[in-house]
């Protein structure tokens, strides 16, 4: 199994459903995208994530000087 976003293999499964076998939910250990297995994800490119793109996510937005 594929993270959709970023293509990573390292997929969690953070959730089953209460129901043993109906659902569970996968999470993407690299940039934490989550999906239910009864869902087919798709992301656009324009949202994908690349190794480097993701060396280069701001976390924590800056936050901007004290006005006087
Ligand atoms: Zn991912």
């Amino acid at each position: 199994m594929k993270c959709p976003r970023c293509g990573d293999e390292h997929i969690s499964t953070i959730a089953k459903s209460p129901v043993a076998g109906a659902w569970e939910v996968y999470e993407c250990d690299r940039c934490y995208y989550s999906w239910r297995s009864t869902e087919t994800p798709h992301v656009d490119d324009v949202f994908k994530l690349t190794p480097e793109k993701i060396a280069n996510l701001q976390v924590i937005p800056a936050v901007p000087p004290l006005e006087d």
